[in-house]
């Protein structure tokens, strides 16, 4: 809100864009959302006259002109197996995540449903721990793909404490104002997932004598915006500074879903798992863990051993594993996916008129390379681009209708490309 006589700076004008007139002292022009209008007091007492008078013409008391309600009703709410086959079709394996990410949604769906007497149902919202390229960012832009309510993924890595170099906490939600068109109302139920957020942890376990800004300074800022909280997002994002109109957006209904690789976090599991494994028990129990794959122990204590603040971690309640991709996992993502690289490949060729195959012992080649080069899924588009490069530019210029990749191909070319 920009008080009339506080307008300093000269660019905020001081006239009300609706009369015309300028502000009384002690009066407030409220500024558009996007910034190019202004409206006094007296206009907004007026045009909500004039909007208690329609509704109550229309009978349509307390519902806006021309706005559907923004609750989805429950009978046309998917249900979490309608969301988790919906996933399916994506993103290969992470049945635990797929689960507890469907059930999640579901209950935000249901919670922006419900009538406001009744029981209150508190948002749950969530992490997901998994090594890089497991496929966390596609759990949630699959997600998107399906929801009605808004939705915005932010990095955390460029978030930084208020007054430091870097950008303000509530520069998160800007995304998700965005992606609402700057609809308050519907920003206010959207979901917002938050990627990276392992880089917000604490970076000692000591308190350092230097502050933490980009750590835990962050992660107290952002618990105020995961409890629940009015706060004030400047329109285009960055740092807020004191002449800015700010929207004001209340978090309690936004669902955030938290996503990280955590690096390093299995030795801080295996050592409470080893630290637990005491008497007489000790050696079954030691037996039993699967010492491959850690993770799937993760526990909310794990998180704070990282780095993570204890009120931060109860205020993400739900926490969920991605599992590793092993061979078979990425040999389905190379080609079962309704998006998959090869799928992907073969539609390109088939635009020109060529019939592109992919020998099965090729995908297996690729397939190896990626683990060899311990890229995970994240690495398979990048092999398949530096084997495919020359092929993609030569045969548009050529009559050729049928083209089979072959494994001695592949080799051929990414030798080229690594030794080279
Ligand atoms: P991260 O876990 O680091 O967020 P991403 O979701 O960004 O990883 O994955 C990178 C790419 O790898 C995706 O775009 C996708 O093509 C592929 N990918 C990763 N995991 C899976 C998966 N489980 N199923 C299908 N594709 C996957």
């Amino acid at each position: 809100m920009a008080k009339k006589n506080n307008t300093g700076g000269g660019n905020i004008p001081v006239k009300c864009s609706f009369c015309g007139k300028e502000p009384s002292y002690n009066d407030v022009l409220v500024p558009s959302p996007l910034g190019e209008a202004y409206i006094c007091s007296d206009c907004v007492e007026q045009i909500e006259g004039l909007l208690k008078d329609y509704f109550q013409d229309e009978g349509g008391k307390g519902k806006k002109p021309g706005k559907k309600s923004q609750a989805p009703e429950t009978d046309k709410i998917p249900t979490p197996k309608e969301i988790c086959d919906f996933l399916d079709q994506y993103v290969i394996g992470q049945e635990d995540a797929k689960k507890y990410l469907s059930v999640a949604v579901y209950n935000h769906y249901k919670r922006l449903a419900q009538e406001a007497d009744e029981v209150d149902i508190e948002k749950s919202n969530i992490i997901m721990v998994g090594p890089t390229g497991t496929g966390k960012t596609l759990l949630a832009k699959t997600i998107a793909r399906q929801l009605d309510v808004p939705f915005a993924i932010v990095d955390a890595t460029v978030l930084t404490e208020a007054g430091y170099v870097g950008e303000d906490i509530e520069s998160l939600l800007v995304r998700l104002l965005q992606a609402a068109d700057y609809d308050v109302e519907k920003a206010e139920k959207g979901i917002v997932f938050i990627d990276e957020i392992d880089k917000i942890a604490r970076k000692g376990d000591n308190p350092s004598i230097t502050r933490d800004v980009s750590g835990e300074g962050v992660q107290q800022g952002l618990l105020k915006l995961l409890e629940g909280s009015v706060v004030n997002v400047p329109p285009n994002g960055g740092r807020k500074h004191p002449e800015q109109k700010m929207i004001a957006v209340d978090t309690k209904n936004i669902l955030f879903i938290c996503g990280g690789a955590f690096d390093g976090i299995e030795r801080k599991i295996a050592q409470r798992l080893n630290t637990h494994v005491v008497g007489f028990t000790g050696n079954s129990v030691r037996d039993k863990v699967d010492s491959d794959n850690y993770l799937k122990y993760i526990a909310p204590q794990d998180l704070k051993s990282f780095g993570l603040i204890p009120e931060i971690i109860g205020r993400l309640p739900v926490l969920v594993h991605l599992d590793p991709l092993d061979r078979t996992a990425l040999l389905k993502v190379l080609t079962e996916p309704k998006n998959a690289i090869i799928r992907q490949y073969e539609k390109l060729f088939a635009m020109d008129g060529v019939k592109l195959t992919f020998a099965p012992e090729t995908l297996d080649f690729i397939v190896d390379k990626a683990i060899e080069y311990k890229l995970g899924a994240r690495g398979l588009r990048t092999i398949v681009e530096t084997i495919m490069i020359d092929a993609m530019f030569e045969t548009p210029s050529t009559d050729v209708k049928e083209l089979t990749i072959g494994r001695e191909f592949a080799e051929e070319k990414l030798k080229k490309a690594y030794i080279g």
